[in-house]
């Protein structure tokens, strides 16, 4: 009987959270893991993330959740407030998606979560490429033997057995593989700041029935938290063109309670981060050939039920998972990894997107946005 793994060396394009997963996963269980990364300098950078116990479970899986617990800021409830004067609305437990040894839900700073992984992807000695790219990606078959040759954009090659582009909503992998679909506005933007955490912040609150579609923010360290204000697109997105605290102070007026003492504390100098909220999801299957695209690359949902990086660390985790299992192949894992993973995203991805419907039409008469929220992550506690 066969018991050798579908795969020996893998190459991965893209080193963010789903990308440096998979080459964790990969490695630990003993798979020679390329990684190739566009950017230079391959440190944590960005704002906070609101991480839910689905999440906290595939860290756990590639042993960085310790580290992360030291960091991030663990809690179990959702506090609803009113928009004008931050007076508490409700108090809600939200389900442990992860399992009821797992805190529900972690506020994290994105550039502490990088950190960790890239830390943790060296140490598991995967062989890092920074500032490169693929060029071309070919199926062919050298000694009888199936697999993918790739070219880098230095001309080099390398021999793999499987190629997955978790290069992002923009992915160049899905294109070179000749998928033509693209990532769409929802039609609503989002500002993001990360500011200094009152004392009085000890979970996620989300403001209703201000002038904009909501308003909250987590807290993502003992000192930081992370703001975020939902509205209409304004006429583009600015992602990363400088400070607009100024803009954001203008925008969001009339937030009270901690989101008005942020907003107070807003100047001009202020680096935010405003852009238009994108959405995709490929029609299965994910894959040609030996070339698969995983995370952002293949769905990537808006942040309405905090679930994109959960889905992609479950995507990265399961992957692994399948490939390294006695007597795998690839031609087999990889529909049967669609299988497993397309109906817990599409049902993630359909529920943010209805999520972001209501909240851009608040007068629909169908407009239930707690029972859905309930609903998903409530489905969302069995297993990935
Ligand atoms: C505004 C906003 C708020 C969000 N908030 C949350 C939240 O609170 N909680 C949550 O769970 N999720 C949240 N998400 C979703 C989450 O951030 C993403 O789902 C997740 O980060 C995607 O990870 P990824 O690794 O698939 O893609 P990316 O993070 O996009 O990483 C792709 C990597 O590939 C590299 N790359 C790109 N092109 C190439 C190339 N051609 N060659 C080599 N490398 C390449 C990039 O440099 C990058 O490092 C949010 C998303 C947005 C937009």
């Amino acid at each position: 009987m066969d018991v050798s793994p579908a795969v020996n060396r893998v190459l991965v394009v893209g080193g963010g959270i789903t990308g440096s997963v998979l080459s964790l996963a990969l490695a630990q269980k003993g798979v020679e893991v390329v990684l190739v990364e566009l950017r230079e300098t391959w440190t944590g950078m960005g704002h906070g993330i609101t991480l839910q116990g689905n999440a906290l479970k595939a860290f756990r899986d590639v042993g960085i959740l310790d580290e992360l617990m030291t960091r991030g800021v663990p809690f179990d409830h959702l506090r609803l407030k009113a928009a004008h004067d931050g007076s508490v609305i409700a108090e809600l437990p939200t389900p442990h998606t992860g399992g009821d040894d797992l805190p529900s839900t972690m506020g994290a700073l994105r550039s502490d979560l990088a950190d960790i992984l890239t830390a943790a992807v060296h140490a598991a000695g995967v062989d890092v490429r920074l500032g490169t790219t693929v060029t071309a990606i070919d199926d062919t078959v050298v000694e009888g033997r199936a697999g993918v040759t790739v070219t880098l954009a230095d001309g080099t090659t390398e021999r793999v057995d499987l190629v997955v582009g978790a290069d992002g909503i923009r992915s160049q992998t899905r294109a070179m593989i000749g998928i033509e679909q693209g990532p769409r506005p929802v039609g609503m933007g989002i500002w993001r700041v990360v500011a200094k955490r009152p004392a009085a912040m000890d979970c996620a609150e989300v403001y209703y029935g201000g002038p904009k579609f909501k308003a909250g923010y987590s807290p993502i360290s003992d000192d930081l938290c992370y703001a975020y204000l939902l509205e209409e697109n304004l006429d583009r997105s600015f992602v990363g063109e400088g400070p607009k605290g100024g803009l954001l102070k203008e925008r969001s007026a009339g937030y009270g309670g901690i989101w008005g003492e942020i907003r107070e504390s807003l100047t001009d100098d202020t680096l935010v981060n405003y852009q238009w909220i994108e959405a995709i999801m490929l029609d299965e299957p994910w894959f040609r050939g030996r070339t698969i695209v995983v995370g952002d690359a293949a769905h990537a949902c808006p942040p309405l039920i905090a679930q994109g990086a959960a889905m992609c660390a479950e995507d990265a985790v399961v992957l692994a998972e399948m490939l390294t299992a006695p007597g795998a192949d690839v031609e087999t894992v990889l529909p049967a990894f669609m299988e497993r993973r397309l109906p817990r995203v599409t049902m993630v991805l359909g529920n943010s997107l209805q999520l972001a419907e209501w909240e851009m039409h608040p007068d629909s008469p169908d407009a239930d946005p707690g029972r859905i929220m309930g609903q998903t992550l409530n489905a969302l506690c069995a297993p990935a």
